[in-house]
């Protein structure tokens, strides 16, 4: 069956600056390997819609978002130390979201689906935007897929940081779960062990440089204690691809083959619950469309 891949233009115009590693270039890697001839059966291609303002705000206060388009307005500006707006900035924060919320719709149809957002979200605090992310687009998803009747949302993310944003953003609610593998420490320091909001968060710290099967058998234990008597109604994934090896700004050694073989073994524990992925991170172009191409097809 082919998988919707929700898509939106705008994500490729916010422009965080010359030499920055979170450049436009990815998600035109990440379309183009999605394109290739062998994937034409795998990939039902869907424009999304910009984020409705009301869905941003289950997540986000009006005054953060405000702050924000006024600072695209005034042609952009810096956020944080590596998070950095430009005029196009807003509109593609929107667009990203919108992307996500469309994924999660789709999904909840269709059993998967795959949102190719940028910017990245699980860094993006509930008013205050870090580590390349303005808004946290999965925890806008996870409330839409909950405001669309799926109550119980577990939130699996491998990227190689930490998703500080989702954790502080889901850590008093019982209702979303959330399992991180990570690189420990680094940026952004949080995600030890011990964090376990109310007994909804499972982290899993690990040092760079294991072997991958480690990686690959840690992330599928917390998954598995995760939905230890409690089933979610969908399964969201952060996918950030800077867990593969060669990544600039990670140490994991993962291979795409990894990230094909967790999204299926996820898609087998969680059934009937549809699996949703929606692009985080990733910085070495190559690496990130041979991520996508092994976790998209591994949806369909
Ligand atoms: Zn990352």
């Amino acid at each position: 069956m082919p998988v919707p891949v929700l898509f939106h233009p705008a994500c490729e115009r916010h422009d965080p600056g010359v030499g920055h590693p979170e450049r436009p270039e990815r998600i035109g890697a990440v379309l183009q390997a999605l394109r290739a001839g062998d994937m034409a059966s795998v990939v039902e291609w869907r424009e999304a819609r910009p984020a409705a303002r009301q869905a941003v705000e289950r997540v986000h206060p009006a005054s953060y978002l405000d702050g924000l388009e006024r600072l695209a307005w005034q042609g952009g500006g810096v956020l944080d130390a590596d998070t950095v707006m430009s005029g196009d900035s807003w509109e593609a924060a929107l667009a990203a979201a919108g992307v996500a919320i469309a994924a999660v719709e789709r999904g909840l149809e269709r059993g998967a689906a795959f949102g190719a957002t940028r910017p990245p979200g699980h860094h993006a605090l509930a008013a205050r935007a870090m580590g390349f992310c303005v808004i946290n687009n999965a925890v806008v998803a996870a409330r839409q897929a909950q405001h669309l009747g799926a109550a119980r949302v577990l939130i699996v993310d491998w990227d190689v940081h930490h998703g500080n944003g989702t954790q502080a953003l889901i850590e008093q609610d019982p209702s979303i779960r959330y399992v991180s593998m990570h690189q420990y420490p680094w940026y952004p320091g949080t995600g030890a062990e011990h964090e376990r909001g109310v007994g909804n968060v499972f982290n899993v710290p690990r040092p760079p440089g294991l072997p991958r099967e480690v990686y690959v058998r840690d992330l599928l234990a917390a998954v598995d204690r995760a939905i230890d008597g409690w089933r979610p109604d969908l399964l969201l994934v952060s996918a950030g691809f800077d867990s593969l090896i060669g990544d600039p700004l990670g140490g994991f050694t993962l291979e795409p083959e990894d990230v094909a073989h967790w999204t299926t073994a996820f898609r087998e524990r969680v059934a009937p619950a549809p699996v949703v992925g929606v692009l985080e991170g990733g910085y070495r172009l190559d690496l990130l469309a041979a991520g996508v191409r092994a976790h998209v097809r591994a949806l369909a």
